[in-house]
Order: structure tokens, then C-alpha cells, then sequence
């Protein structure tokens, strides 16, 4: 696991260990299951676990089961699958809110004797007029003043299915009047009939998750709740809950932090749930998606997540980051560890014309420009090559390195050759480049370099090339994330590898030389076709490739 550097939850730890030395540590993860895990989440599990290995505490996994509406069995096994492959073992068996439902409803029972929750019969809409704005005081519902016998008799009513959803609910009887619109008699049981993924149809009324949340941390004994910064003045209630029901012996504290926002992207369930929906992604695990899955799937590394988090690192400032920063993290890891092959993607043939067609020569090529020990494989040279289209240029600007008509450029690797001639189609568009090569392997003059693959020599494949979900940055923000959808975002292409790829049993990464980092998918296309991932492109230096991106 990564260490944690000294953010401000370290530092009131270190206090609280100051004054109390043999105090265990316990943090939770808490999703809900109602979808996947995304980048957002891996920031809270990496936090929670750091923390408790740090401080030789525990980290619990618990599943925040309050609604069953929304939740789903196929959300907790995929949770913990992608909890498992980030390489966080949480303490125990897993826990679930659920496991406390029995619990809660006498903790609800305790709250009513003491006058302190009542059933009110307003409805949603009603109960959120009633509660005011920031400018506009909350008035007190007309059932608030129900005496503590008929409160008990109703809730009971609730709790054995008699009234239909909506109809009733238990709130807390706090202050209509409070600056905190929280506090203005939260709601803390609703009536749902769907059955529950773990307690099945045992329960008709559910608890909210305010009231469940705190509850559930003082059961298991957590000392340091952490949540995102919109739970600010929700923590007012979890103070008074705990309160009210007695937890007065070190009560778990909750603590914000800010949440993870990137660029070009939507973390927020919901709303990927309506991508998938409309169909624009395939599921969960999308690698355009920034679920856990979808990065996954992409070619993402856990080390390359676990670095992003840890650069990210934890504060009280809410901002946006660029997804540059994560693009850097996984090219660092890959770098290291990835062969390098030659792929072409958008391929144009060439013919070096001075050279027979019989003519094949393996020239070597490093598998790794800094690493020795990865070796060298051959390559073939023969008379009939690809190179990109990009790579080519008839009336180029000053600051183009390819190849252009009259000009040399060196094949990597290999030879220095001279662009003559253009052959074009029935269309007029370029079918091949005549070209002569200089066999003199002792050429000293420099030349710019580009990458080539005999034809001999290749495999054809499919390279998925993916770009932003949302051109916007604030993708969040867009009031219709449906029409905002990048319909580019998947590009897929045509092209070819060195054929030595097709037999290789490699599970990781390639870098293709001067395009990027790609990973053969599990997938093939109809025709048994290999195709590509493209993980991340190559920085800066090669964006003339940006145009295909
Ligand atoms: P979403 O809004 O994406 O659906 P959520 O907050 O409803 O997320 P939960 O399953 O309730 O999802 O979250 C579990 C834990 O992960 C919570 O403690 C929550 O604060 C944290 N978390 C969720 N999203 C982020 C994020 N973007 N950055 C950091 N932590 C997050
Ligand atoms: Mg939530």
C-alpha cells in the first residue's frame, strides 16, 4: 500500500494518539450498491486503508444497503471484486447496514419514547416545502405534535406493511427553525416493498442513511468517519443522533474531505447508469468509463491508480483534476515494464524501388531502450513496407518530421530512405510511395525517424482508439449528459502489428513505438480479428498524432 502523506486527518490522529496512545484506529469504506466502483471511490479506499495500516488499526468494508430500490447482489460481488484487484483487504468479513436493521428499529423506538421522532403523514413534496429554504425559516408539520403512544402504535403499522409507500414516515423532532436545514426534522425511516437483496421481504420500512450511517460506525466501534465535503452539515445530525441515542463514550467522529472530480468525465453513478441505459457505453466496465472496471478493462494498472491517489492527495479544497495527471501516472508505470514493438495504425504502403522483392534481411531492434536484459528481436526488411499516413507529407510546414517527397527520413531501426514518387487510385487518393533506400548501414548524418512495419512482416488488427466521454470539462455540470456525449469517443482502426505480437502470450502492455501503450483485449473482432486497446498515447512529443486521436 502506499503511504500517506501527513494530510490534515493524519494530523488529528497524531493528536488524538498524543493524548491517547493505546487508541486502535478504525475507518470504514462504506459504498452503497447501486453501481460500480469508480476513481472516486479508490481515493476513499485508499485513504481508509492507508490510514488504518498506519496507525496498525482496521479498515472495514461495509455495504450501505438502506435502499433497496436502487441496490443489487450483482453491485456488492462486483464491489468487491474490483476492492480485491486494488489489492485492499478490508478487516473481517464484509458488514452491511443490513446486518444492523433490527438494531435501528430499536434505536427509532428509543428515539419516539423520547419524544425526540414522530410519524408524520405529509408527503415528499409537502415535507420539502414545510422545511424552508436558507432565507426562509421551516414551519412544524401538523403531525408533530402526535402524542408517544400513537407515534409507537404508527411506526409498528409502518414496520408491518399496513400503509403504502409514501404515505407515512418517521422523522426526527429537532428544530423546524434551525440555520441547518438538516436539521429541520430529518426524515429517518421511509416505507419501501421491494424486497432486499440481503434481509429479503423481512422489512417494509427502511432507515435513511443519515440515521443508519452514524448508528451503524458506533456499533463497529469506528473512531474516524470519513466522507466527501457535501456531508459538511449532515454531520450536525449524525452529532445528535448519537447523542440523543447515548453514544457518549468516544463516539466516532466524522470528518470531510474533498472529493475526487475529474475532467472530461462523470463519476456519479446515477449518471453513468443513464450512459449505459441510453447505450452509448457498454456497461459498467467501459473503458471509457473511470470505474474501476472501465480502467481496468482499458489496461489501467492498480499501481497506476494507487500513484494517482497518492498525488492527488486529501484536502478541504474542492477542485478539478486534469486527466493528464492520471494519463502520467499509468504511462510511469508502463514505461518501465512494457516491450516495445512497432505497430502502424493508419497505414500507407511504400516500395523501395532499388531492392527486389526477394530481397529479406533481419535487422535487430532493442525490446526496451533502457532496460538490456528485455533483449532484441528481429525485424524483417523486405521491399514493401508500411508507415503511417501522418508520416507522410507532399507540401509539409517547417516543423514536420516525416517523410516528404524528395527527402530522406530513417526507418527505425533499419535503413535511411528517399520519398520519389506518388502513385494514386482511380480516386486520386495515394495508393503507394515509391521510395529508394541507402544500404549503407554506416550512415553518421542524422535524420528524423519514423516507424515502419514490413508487410511481410504484419498482422492486421483493430486498434480501439478512445478519447474524452465529454468534451466538456465540467462534464458533471452538462444538464443533459445524453446530447453532451462525445460520439468520437471510441474510434476504431484498421492497421498492423509485427506479426510476432499474434504468438506472443503477453497479458500486459505494449508500447508501440511513437503511439502509445496498447493492450490486447480478451475480445476478438468478427473476423478473428486481435484488437487493441489503446491505454494512453505518448506525451506531447508525438500529438501530430492528435488528428486520428
Ligand atoms: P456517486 O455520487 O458517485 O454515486 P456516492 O457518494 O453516492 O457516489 P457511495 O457508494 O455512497 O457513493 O460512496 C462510498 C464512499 O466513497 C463514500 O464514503 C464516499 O464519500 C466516497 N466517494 C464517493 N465518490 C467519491 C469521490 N468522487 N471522491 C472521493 N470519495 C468518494
Ligand atoms: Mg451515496
Amino acid at each position: 500500500m502506499t503511504d500517506v502523506k501527513n494530510n490534515f486527518i493524519n494530523k488529528i490522529i497524531n493528536r488524538s494518539i498524543l493524548r491517547n496512545p493505546n487508541r486502535k484506529i478504525r475507518t470504514r469504506f462504506p459504498p452503497e450498491p447501486n453501481g460500480y466502483l469508480h476513481i472516486g471511490h479508490a481515493k476513499s479506499i485508499f485513504l481508509n486503508s492507508n490510514i488504518a495500516n498506519k496507525y496498525n488499526g482496521t479498515c472495514n468494508l461495509r455495504f450501505d444497503d438502506t435502499n433497496p430500490k436502487k441496490e443489487n447482489i450483482k453491485y456488492i460481488n462486483a464491489i468487491k471484486k474490483d476492492i480485491k484487484w486494488l489489492g485492499f483487504e478490508w478487516y473481517k468479513n464484509p458488514k452491511y447496514t443490513s446486518n444492523y436493521f433490527q438494531q435501528l428499529y430499536q434505536y427509532a423506538i428509543q428515539l419516539i419514547e423520547n419524544n425526540l421522532a414522530y410519524v408524520d403523514e405529509l408527503n415528499i413534496k409537502e415535507i420539502k416545502q414545510y422545511r424552508g429554504t436558507l432565507k426562509k425559516k421551516g414551519k412544524n408539520s401538523p403531525f408533530r405534535n402526535r402524542s408517544i403512544e400513537e407515534n409507537l402504535i404508527l411506526f409498528e403499522k409502518m414496520k408491518n406493511g399496513i400503509f403504502i409507500e409514501g404515505s407515512m414516515c418517521l422523522r426526527a423532532k429537532i428544530n423546524m427553525k434551525s440555520p441547518y436545514i438538516i436539521l429541520r426534522d430529518p426524515v429517518l425511516y421511509r416505507i419501501i416493498f421491494s424486497e432486499h437483496h440481503q434481509t429479503k421481504k423481512k422489512w417494509y420500512i427502511y432507515p435513511m442513511y443519515d440515521f443508519a450511517h452514524c448508528i451503524a460506525d458506533a456499533l463497529e466501534g469506528i473512531t474516524h468517519s470519513l466522507c466527501t465535503l457535501e456531508f459538511i452539515d449532515n454531520r450536525q445530525l449524525y452529532i445528535w443522533i448519537l447523542k440523543k441515542l447515548n453514544f457518549i463514550q468516544k463516539p466516532p467522529k466524522q470528518y470531510e474531505f474533498s472529493k475526487l472530480n475529474l475532467e472530461n468525465t462523470i463519476l456519479s453513478k446515477r449518471k453513468i447508469q443513464q450512459l449505459i441505459d441510453a447505450k452509448l457505453v457498454n456497461g459498467w466496465n467501459d473503458p471509457r468509463l473511470h470505474t474501476i472496471s472501465g480502467l481496468k478493462s482499458k489496461g489501467y494498472t492498480k499501481n497506476s491508480i494507487k500513484m494517482f491517489c497518492q498525488k492527488i492527495g486529501i484536502t478541504k479544497q474542492q477542485n478539478m483534476i486534469e486527466l493528464s495527471l492520471l494519463e502520467s501516472c499509468i504511462r510511469k508505470d508502463l514505461n518501465m515494464s512494457s516491450p516495445r514493438r512497432m505497430a502502424v495504425i493508419n497505414p500507407i504502403k511504400l516500395i523501395i524501388t532499388n531492392i527486389n522483392e526477394h530481397h529479406t534481411e533481419y535487422l535487430h531492434a532493442p525490446n526496451h531502450p533502457h532496460i538490456k536484459k528485455m533483449g532484441t528481436r528481429k525485424i524483417l526488411f523486405s521491399n514493401e513496407i508500411y508507415i503511417e499516413k501522418e508520416d507522410f507529407c507532399k507540401k509539409p510546414n517547417k516543423d514536420y518530421k516525416g517523410l516528404i517527397l524528395g527527402e530522406k527520413v530513417r526507418l527505425k531501426y533499419s535503413y535511411v530512405i528517399q520519398a520519389n514518387k506518388i502513385l494514386k487510385n482511380k480516386n486520386n487518393k495515394i495508393s503507394c510511395i515509391l521510395c529508394t533506400c541507402d544500404l549503407n548501414k554506416k550512415i553518421k548524418q542524422k535524420y528524423n525517424i519514423i516507424h515502419w512495419i514490413s508487410i511481410k512482416n504484419s498482422t492486421k488488427v483493430k486498434f480501439n482508439l478512445f478519447n474524452v466521454l465529454f468534451k466538456n470539462k465540467n462534464a458533471e455540470q452538462e444538464n443533459n449528459i445524453i446530447e453532451a456525449y462525445n460520439h468520437n469517443s471510441c474510434i476504431i482502426k484498421t492497421g498492423y502489428i509485427e506479426s510476432i505480437i499474434s504468438s506472443e502470450k503477453i497479458k500486459h502492455a505494449y508500447q508501440f513505438e511513437r503511439i502509445g501503450y496498447f493492450i490486447k483485449t480478451k475480445k476478438k473482432s468478427k473476423h478473428d480479428t486481435i484488437i487493441f486497446n489503446r491505454i494512453v498515447s505518448l506525451k506531447n512529443k508525438y500529438r501530430k498524432f492528435s488528428k486520428i486521436n
